[in-house]
């Protein structure tokens, strides 16, 4: 399998050159076409797998493919982390895989101000990369907006289970299109995890590497 093969946009495919990858990693072997043909997936992988490539690069690809202005607080695709560190690596990883595309993106979490984000808010917005509590925050305030979410990422599915995240998350699901493709990663498929899934997930393709 080559990056080629899997029929990405070009200035995707020319970004992933430039980053140095010749070839995807299992899970993006598996994963992009799945999330490319529109459906629900849930993956089972480990950080270093390569897993966050597996979920950007299709959505860019969704984005480029399907273009809409991007609006201001209403985010097309919403990915949400346990932690502040992963969702700026996440977005980090936005930034790079779309350097050639017209895709904005924005990231935020908690333990920070809130006004440098509602400035940011204020801009065009087609991927937001964010903690569920400060998601909330923002979503209280009325400076965001959920209701033109297209894709929704649960990223590190476990660890915002073991953090306590789950009143969050399902707060966030509830603000939700119900029209929208779901992906969930996780490390481990936990009891807590499949009942999760079971309650967000439409006939889902599994992956597992
Ligand atoms: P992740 O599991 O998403 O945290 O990615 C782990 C590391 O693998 C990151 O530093 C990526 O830059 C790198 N990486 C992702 N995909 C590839 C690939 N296809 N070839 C080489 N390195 C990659």
């Amino acid at each position: 399998v080559t990056f080629a093969s899997l029929a990405l946009a070009e200035p995707l495919l020319r970004a992933i050159g430039e980053a140095g990858y010749t070839h995807p990693t299992p899970i993006q072997a598996q994963a992009i076409p799945l999330v490319m043909q529109g459906g629900d997936l849930m993956a089972a992988a480990q950080t270093g797998t390569g897993k966050t490539a597996g979920f950007t690069l299709p959505i860019l690809h969704h984005l480029v493919t399907k273009p809409k202005r991007a609006t201001p607080g209403k985010p097309r695709c919403l990915i949400l982390t346990p932690t502040r560190e992963l969702a700026a690596q996440v977005e980090e990883s936005v930034q790079t895989y779309g350097k050639h595309v017209d895709v904005t993106s924005m990231v935020m979490f908690g333990g920070v101000g809130m006004n440098p984000q509602i400035a940011g808010l204020r801009k065009p917005l087609d991927i937001l990369v964010a903690t569920p509590g400060r998601l909330l925050d923002h979503i209280g305030q009325k400076t965001l907006s959920l209701a033109e979410v297209e894709i929704l990422v649960l990223d590190e599915a476990d660890r915002m289970l073991d953090m306590g995240f789950i009143r969050d998350i399902k707060k966030v699901l509830a603000l939700l299109p119900k029209q929208r493709q779901n992906l969930l990663f996780s490390a481990t498929f936990s009891d807590e995890i499949k009942a999760l899934a079971d309650g967000l997930m439409n006939k889902p393709g599994y992956v597992e590497v």
